[in-house]
């Protein structure tokens, strides 16, 4: 169909990235009429390219398990963390914790898997409109009623909807349009990344880890995600301040300046050849002030996006998807698409998320993760389960604790060391 054609369709999404597509399967295969609108063709690039174990159940409820399996994207079953100084961490392999089938997960070109789950959409029935901009969501009061689309080379015009998906990612109209955006503080953080044929490979079930190398004086961290066709992705995170400010614009410098920093990463890329441009994204944690009202509801980054360390992004625009179809197909089977309904997901969720975040700030804050589980080695799991993305459940909150007491350990320490140096001079 064109999209001069009047659809009349249930919900509208906004945004074909994993949120977006998700969510409108997802409803599609409760029997409702869904359109989706992406301002861009596909395939396109996109960051975010590795995943953690349990986008699992909603990678399984889209039907997407035996295309994902027999998909030739990496295997990744473990996380690995270097030191500032090059040192290695035992693996994290997510099997010692849960020998489940999605205890082994995926690296992705996500050009690649964001077309899958567009066209899984489309196999769903979703009406999915590439190359169409969504300008603006539509209110009556308080109830959102549906949007002003300009599709390439029409007119604009009107679509309405009993419920609006914003899932627009980092574009989030309607976090803009409300003025819902609430900064996060402690996570102002920036990236700098390229691409690399020839880096070095582990082996066996070590292949396709994800390592996290620390860079001198932790000012910084590199992700290493290992690709399907021998490509590494390689980028730099720091606080935006440190990589931006009083520095060089030149982003290859900057990148090779932070190489120079990280005596873990350099070995890596001795016989590498880089094989793409380098991209650079401000990355300042955010979230919005409620996930949904009267018609609307935000899923995955046009909800609220948290630093890239654990590489939680998919994870949680999977996982709000999940819920949010749910809490939609349930108000639209009441005919009661209120606030009340459309929010009823979203404490568990923030849940969740905060305890991602917890362990996020934890590691800026010089977290030894090493040391963390030496005193608690029966806890080691839990540690685990945030890195799993097994984050929706209360026993998680069990950590923090830990990681206080170890805390007040380090400041009685330097106390004392304070005090003898006071004494001796
Ligand atoms: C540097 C960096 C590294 C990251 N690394 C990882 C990682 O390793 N693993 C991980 O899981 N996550 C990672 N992430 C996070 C991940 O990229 C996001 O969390 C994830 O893409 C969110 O998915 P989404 O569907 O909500 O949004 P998106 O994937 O951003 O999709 C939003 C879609 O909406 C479309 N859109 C925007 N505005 C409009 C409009 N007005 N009209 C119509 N369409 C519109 C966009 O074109 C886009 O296709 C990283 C992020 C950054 C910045």
């Amino acid at each position: 169909m064109t999209l001069n054609q009047p659809s009349d369709p249930d919900v509208i999404v906004i945004g074909g990235g994993p949120s977006g597509s998700a969510t409108a399967t997802l409803l599609a295969q409760k029997g409702f009429k869904v359109e989706l609108f992406e301002r861009d063709h596909f395939p396109r690039f996109h960051i975010g390219e590795s995943l953690i174990p349990h986008t699992y159940h909603v990678i399984k409820r889209l039907g997407l398990l035996p295309k994902m399996q027999q998909s030739h994207f990496t295997h990744k079953h473990s996380v690995q963390f270097v030191t500032e100084h090059g040192k290695l961490s035992e693996p994290f392999y997510f099997h010692d914790h849960e020998e489940e089938e999605w205890s082994q997960t995926w690296q992705v070109r996500r050009a690649e898997f964001d077309q899958m789950l567009m066209t899984n959409a489309r196999e769903h029935g979703v009406i999915v409109h590439e190359g169409a901009r969504v300008l603006e969501v539509l209110f009556e009061g308080t109830q959102a009623v549906g949007i002003r689309v300009k599709p390439e080379g029409q007119p604009e015009r009107v679509v309405k909807a009993k419920v609006i998906v914003d899932a627009s990612g980092q574009s989030s109209l309607i976090i803009d349009k409300l003025n819902l955006r609430e900064w996060d503080p402690e996570l102002k953080k920036a990236a700098v990344w390229t691409y690399w044929k020839g880096a070095y490979r582990d082996e066996g079930k070590d292949a396709g880890a994800t390592i996290v190398l620390q860079t001198k004086g932790k000012a910084g961290w590199f992700w290493y995600i290992p690709l399907h066709d021998d490509i590494i992705s390689v980028g730099v995170v720091a606080s935006n301040e440190y990589l931006f400010q009083n520095r060089t614009k030149d982003l290859e410098a900057l990148y090779f300046e932070e190489v120079e920093r990280c005596p873990g990463l350099k070995p890596r890329l001795e016989n590498a050849t880089r094989c793409d441009g380098f991209r650079a994204q401000k990355e300042y944690s955010y979230r919005a002030k409620q996930a949904a009202g009267d018609g609307w509801v935000l899923v995955g980054d046009a909800f609220g996006f948290l630093d890239p360390l654990y590489s939680s992004g998919v994870l949680l625009a999977l996982t709000s998807a999940g819920m949010a179809a749910d809490a939609i197909g349930d108000a639209l089977a009441a005919n009661d698409p209120s606030e009340t309904r459309l929010r009823s997901w979203e404490k568990g969720y923030v849940a969740g998320m905060d305890r991602m975040r917890r362990l996020v700030v934890e590691f800026y804050d010089g977290l030894n993760f090493g040391r963390l589980v030496r005193r608690n080695p029966d806890k080691k799991g839990l540690i685990t389960d945030v890195l799993i993305g097994n984050l929706f459940k209360d026993e998680v909150d069990e950590l923090w604790p830990l990681i206080d007491a170890l805390k007040a350990e380090d400041v009685a320490k330097n106390a004392a060391t304070a005090e003898l140096a006071g004494a001796a001079a």
